[in-house]
Parts: C-alpha cells; structure tokens; sequence
C-alpha cells in the first residue's frame, strides 16, 4: 500500500455508513468502490476508504493501520475505559465532533416497573453491550449492580429472564417501545467523531489531513446555514438584524428609485424557520427569500 496515502477507516455497513460516505463525498473525495470491497480508493485526493465494523474502529487507528476513523463516541469512550482498565492510554486522538449518529446510551426498565433514581438499580442485572460505560455510571453513583455483558439483542433480554433492565443505545426510542421497555437515565450522549492518530505524519499527509479539518468544518457549517434576502425600510435595520438567526454583519444595499428602503442579504448560521419570517415580515420587511448555501470557506 502507498505509504503517501491516508487511510480512513468507516463502518462497512450500518447507521454510520451512508452519513460517513456522505460526508466524505461533500469533502469533494470521489471514490471507486466495488461492492463488498473492503478498501475504496480515493480518485482526486491521495486518500482511501476501509469499510469495517464499527468496534474495530479505534483499533484500526491506534495500531497504525489508518491514519483516520469516523465512529460514534459511544465505541470510543467503550474502548477508551477498556484500555484503561488494563493501564493503557488510548492511542487515538478526537479531533472533530460530526453532526451525525446520534443517539444516547440509556437505562431502560420494562413498562410496568419502577424506577426512582439510580439508587433503584441495587442488587439488580443490567443488560448490556457496554459494560465498561455501565460500571463507570453505577461506580460514579455508588451503587452496586450486576452487569450481564451481551454482544446482542440487548432489548430481549428481560423478557428472556436474562436481566432485570438494560442499557443501550436510543435514538427515536421506537425499537424500546416495540419491546415494552421505558427509557429512564441517560448514560452518555453520543454522535459521531473524527479520530486520527497521534503520530506524526509526513508533512504530505499531514497537509491532507489539515484540508479535510478545513473541509468538513466547511460542510458542518453549510447544513445548518441557509442565506437570506430581503427588502426593509431604512428605520427598521436595527430591528431586523436582531431577528437574523445567527448572522454576521449582513450586507446592506441601497435600492432605486427607493431612498427609505434597503436590501439585506445575510448568511444565517442557523435554520430559518417560518416563524422568524414572519417575524422580520411584521417587522417591515418584504420580498423575503431564503436559499440553501452549497459551500463555504472561512
Ligand atoms: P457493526 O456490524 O459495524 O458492528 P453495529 O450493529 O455495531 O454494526 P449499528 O447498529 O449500525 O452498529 O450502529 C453503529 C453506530 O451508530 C452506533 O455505535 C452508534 O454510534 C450509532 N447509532 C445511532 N443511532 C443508533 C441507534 N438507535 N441504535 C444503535 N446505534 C445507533
Ligand atoms: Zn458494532
């Protein structure tokens, strides 16, 4: 393998697949890939793409095999504790927080039991495949529990008279309804990370690295972002930019023919929603238009 090339390890297939490929993809990397290939190659950037299981993830990069990792903070922190409880420091660093994979590891209990406070989990068996993020919550409270470490279909286990309740990973919940099960504490919020070996790269590589930060920094921004135009009278400026949702000095032009009035245009960092339209529109402003930003370079 070309030792000037960066290697990016991703889920293979998954939650986190399509949003990694995604974000790769609005990072301008074009990648040929066959199906079930484990490796893609990177066609306009000396960068290629490992699909693996998620868990193997911070492996991949502590032992050198890549360079980066995109993997939910929940894997990360898992192995993190893991490493430490066998007097290891992880050799992975976390250096950008992404703005998908979303969800928490929660405490959940069936329907009909009760739950006041993490001191009702004394003496009971906790299901899940988290244990090391399960033993720090239950030690920070100072409560004693069992924990039954499975490596799936954490959700069946009540019922299987496995546990008592378990702890996993939510998101919409819908997977804990389907099996009477209520979510009660979070353990952690998770999302996806970025994570990159601490070594030192060769500056060729390292410049890569850099441009990618820089790029989905760029992407990050521009999905939240959206750009703005209006028209508003002169004496309602003040107003106006106060109800721009996130927005830096906006560009003020003068209109013809029309002394009092002014066109904004404005980037706004934040989605505009109907109601601050509605807002700016009472506020005197018209022809209001909002559009999409494609890309963007601080
Ligand atoms: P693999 O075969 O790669 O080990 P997996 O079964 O561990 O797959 P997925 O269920 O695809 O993995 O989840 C991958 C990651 O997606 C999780 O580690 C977590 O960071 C994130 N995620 C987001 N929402 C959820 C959810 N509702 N349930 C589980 N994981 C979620
Ligand atoms: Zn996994």
């Amino acid at each position: 393998m070309d030792e000037l090339r960066l290697k990016l390890a991703i889920q293979k297939s998954g939650r986190l697949t399509e949003p990694s490929l995604d974000l790769l993809v609005r990072c301008g990397l074009k990648i040929s890939r066959g199906k079930d290939q484990l490796m893609a190659y990177g066609e306009n950037m000396p960068l290629d793409v490992l699909f693996v299981r998620d868990d193997d993830i911070p492996d991949l990069v502590q032992e050198d095999v890549c360079d980066l990792g995109l993997v939910g903070l929940n894997v990360l922190e898992e192995k993190r504790l893991e490493l430490a409880s066998r007097g290891h420091a992880a050799r992975f660093q976390q250096v950008r927080t992404l703005d998908f994979g979303r969800c928490r590891l929660a405490l959940a209990v069936p329907d009909g039991a009760s739950f006041e406070g993490p001191s009702s989990l004394r003496g009971k068996r906790i299901a899940t495949t988290y244990p090391y993020l399960l033993e720090k919550y239950l030690r920070e409270r100072d409560v004693c529990a069992e924990i039954v470490t499975l490596s799936g279909a954490v959700e069946i286990a009540p019922r299987l008279g496995r546990a008592d309740l378990i702890c996993d990973l939510v998101s919409t919940g819908s997977t804990l309804q389907a099996n009477h099960l209520r979510e009660v504490e979070t353990v952690l919020e998770s999302h996806a990370v970025l994570i990159r070996t601490p070594l030192d790269l060769p500056p060729l590589k390292d410049e890569w690295v850099q441009r990618l930060l820089m790029r989905i920094d760029g992407v990050q921004q521009v999905r939240e972002s959206k750009y703005i135009m209006l028209h508003a009278p002169r004496s309602a400026l003040g107003e106006i930019r106060k109800l721009l949702p996130g927005s830096e000095s906006p560009t003020i032009i003068p209109l013809e023919g029309f002394p009092d009035r002014v066109a904004i245009h404005a980037v706004c960092r934040e989605n505009v929603f109907w109601e601050t339209l509605e807002s700016l529109k009472k506020a005197g402003a018209s022809a209001l238009l909002v559009l999409p930003v494609e890309k963007m370079l601080a």
